[in-house]
This record gives structure tokens, C-alpha cells and sequence, in this order.
């Protein structure tokens, strides 16, 4: 992607911890995504903060899973097709 703006980067970036947790509003959510494909360093910055996340989340979650934990799930599903096609 050459038309990136790095401007969007720290905007985006503002809204991950929502988005991880599927707070985002979907429009927001959807732009976040598009810019996610064509920027490495925002790119790397989600999966760093999912994991960390993921770490912090991990001792407490329940193995029957609520509805909302599901959703996040399956946004994050998501999102790694979306980063890693094959
Ligand atoms: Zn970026």
C-alpha cells in the first residue's frame, strides 16, 4: 500500500484495545482491518497487544464459553484469515 498514512497509524492504534475486544464500532472496526492489511508496523503491534492480552485474559476464562468471549473469538478468527490468507 503506498497511499498509507502513518497519521491513521496512532489514531487506529488508539482504538485497539476496543477492537480487541470487540467494543469497536463496525465502521471503525472495518477501517482499522483495512489499514491492518496494508500496514506491517500496526500489524505488529495488534498481535503483540492480542497476545498480551490473551496472557492477562487466559487464567480467568471459563471453559464453557459466554456468548461475548465466543464473538471476540471468532473476530479474531477473523481477523487471522483475514492477515494470513492462504
Ligand atoms: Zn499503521
Amino acid at each position: 500500500m503506498t497511499d498509507h498514512l502513518h497519521s491513521n497509524c496512532e489514531r487506529l492504534l488508539g482504538s485497539l484495545s476496543e477492537y480487541i475486544d470487540g467494543e469497536l464500532n463496525p465502521e471503525l472496526c472495518l477501517e482499522l482491518e483495512k489499514h491492518l492489511a496494508g500496514c506491517d508496523n500496526c500489524r505488529v503491534v495488534l498481535n503483540t497487544t492480542r497476545r498480551t492480552i490473551d496472557l492477562v485474559h487466559a487464567p480467568v476464562e471459563k471453559p464453557g464459553l459466554p456468548e461475548d468471549v465466543r464473538e471476540r473469538l471468532f473476530k479474531r478468527l477473523n481477523l487471522d484469515d483475514y492477515l494470513n490468507p492462504e
